[in-house]
């Protein structure tokens, strides 16, 4: 994530992000990745290349308890849909 993604991901979280403690150990100590990671589609345990939908997604954990939210890359605004990278 260069440093324009980074601001855009921070100024998103700002605007959107209503709650400030874990929901599962109420401390809250956030720290926020600086990388875009992938979900992908589960397939029966075979790797299947090509085709797979992928969610980008960016991984907020919780200092205190481990638990981690994951915030969709294409609504914070830092990648592009697959549609939109072919429209340009
Ligand atoms: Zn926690």
């Amino acid at each position: 994530m260069d440093k324009k993604e980074s601001e855009t991901l921070i100024s998103f979280l700002n605007e959107k992000w209503q709650g400030s403690t874990c929901p599962m150990c109420h401390v809250g100590k956030w720290s926020v990745q600086d990388k875009v990671f992938e979900l992908r589609e589960f397939r029966g345990g075979s790797l299947v290349l090509g085709g797979t939908p992928i969610i980008p997604i960016i991984p907020i954990t919780c200092g205190n308890c481990g638990n981690t939210i994951l915030i969709n890359a294409i609504t914070a605004g830092i990648a592009k849909s697959e549609k939109e990278e072919k429209n340009g």
